[in-house]
């Protein structure tokens, strides 16, 4: 494929930090994006887990329209209204107490890992700084998210890293209480794990880190950015698992796009977090908070997370199927929409093979293919894409 004008002018002015496919998409609607030939593609990326109502949700977009004519931001010297509700709809639907709202999954990670240290040195005990976090994690490209980001693919380059974060196996409750001594404020987990490849956790394994980090005074902070807003069928992945954590951070499919992270934490840790401790000028604007709050109420209206599990357990017995004709496929696993399947070979190829055919789909750990559609994605649309990709993989075997 010739690269068009905009894809040249974009590879001379951009920084060089993304290896983009040779698409440049101009609107979406539903589970479906279109690209500036013409072409409709079947979307199972959702903007990484981001688009979880789909493109251009009407709902979302009055939201953002009759909040841009209002008022888009005031900084956070004063108070607003639809920062304010959003997070008395988290509040109520979650184990926490309080929010802080920021701008991206990254930084609410950070907000986390700046607030355990903090109450670890309110309660005393300023000898307990050090973050436990798991292998093949992902938590972030700011300096200390990427410093507890389990992956050498990710520090490379940019040592030294930030101090005081240490790594055990995923699932493994006897090496992380090995490693929870006096000198850890918190225990960094995601649910399932996205970026690492979609790794599904043994369900006493929530459960024991809580109760671990309830005997040894340890915050339990859950990476939710990928998991939450309904992602794997729940609200949050961790209800699956009843372990609740202290600290959860959100971000992406909160807004379905607009930017925003959130970090939400029980009141005994949340009280460190005193007038000028932490802030950001862009977090939790009335524009990003409405938009959530359309996303909050048609996710509750429409029964979304009934039919986020619905559609997922069917897409995962359809690939599970896949996985049973082709041999080089080597596991399929997954929660609600959020499902991977393993190849014994690098991915890319499908990738590439399946968007000539009309779908987006994602490659994550070179050999992990992933499926992240919007949750408002339909039977047939599951249909379409398992029957491309058993022709696909056809081809690649
Ligand atoms: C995407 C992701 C992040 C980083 O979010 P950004 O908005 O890109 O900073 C952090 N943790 C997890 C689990 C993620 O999937």
């Amino acid at each position: 494929m010739n690269a068009s004008p905009v894809m040249e002018l974009a590879d001379k002015v951009l920084a060089k930090t993304y290896g983009r496919q040779p698409v440049c998409l101009v609107e979406g609607r539903g589970t479906t994006v279109v690209d500036d030939q013409g072409r409709s593609y079947l979307d199972f990326v959702g903007g990484l887990a981001v688009c979880i109502l789909g493109h251009s949700h009407p709902a979302v977009a009055h939201a953002v329209c009759e909040q841009a004519r209002r008022l888009v931001h005031v900084s956070n010297l004063y108070y607003t209204v639809p920062q304010a509700e959003l997070a008395r709809w988290l509040v109520s639907r979650s184990f926490a107490d309080r929010v802080f709202f920021c701008n991206s999954g990254a930084e609410a990670n950070e907000a986390a890992i700046k607030l355990a240290r903090k109450a670890a040195k309110d309660s005393g005990h300023p000898e307990r700084f050090r973050v436990v976090a798991t292998e093949r994690s992902f938590h972030g490209r700011t300096l200390a998210t990427l410093s507890a980001t389990g992956q050498e693919k990710i520090h490379k380059g940019f040592e030294p890293l930030v101090e005081g974060f240490s790594h055990v196996p995923y699932n493994d409750l006897s090496a992380m209480e090995a490693a929870v001594d006096g000198t850890v404020c918190a225990v960094l987990v995601e649910p399932v794990q996205g970026e690492g490849g979609v790794c599904m956790p043994d369900p006493d394994y929530l459960p024991g880190l809580r109760r671990l980090c309830d005997e040894r005074g340890v915050l339990l902070v859950y990476d939710e950015v990928q998991t939450g807003m309904g992602r794997t069928g729940k609200l949050f992945a961790h209800e699956h698992f009843s372990a609740p954590p202290h600290v959860m951070t959100l971000a992406k499919g909160l807004a379905n796009g607009l930017p925003i992270g959130a970090m939400l934490a029980v009141e005994d840790a949340a009280k460190s977090f005193t007038p000028g401790t932490h802030a950001t000028t862009f977090g939790g604007t009335p524009l990003v908070c409405a938009a959530a709050l359309a996303v909050a109420e048609t996710l509750e209206k429409e029964n979304i997370l009934d039919h986020c599990r619905e559609m997922g357990e069917r897409l995962q017995s359809a690939l599970k199927g896949l996985a049973g004709k082709f041999p080089f496929v080597k596991q399929v696993r997954g929660l609600g929409l959020m499902v991977g399947m393993e190849l014994d070979r690098p991915g890319g190829p499908v990738v590439e093979a399946m968007r000539e055919k009309g779908f987006l789909i994602n490659c994550t750990q070179d050999t992990v293919l992933r499926f992240l559609p919007p949750l408002i994605v339909q039977q047939h649309e599951i249909d379409q894409l398992v029957s491309a990709l058993s022709e696909t993989l056809a081809q690649t075997a």
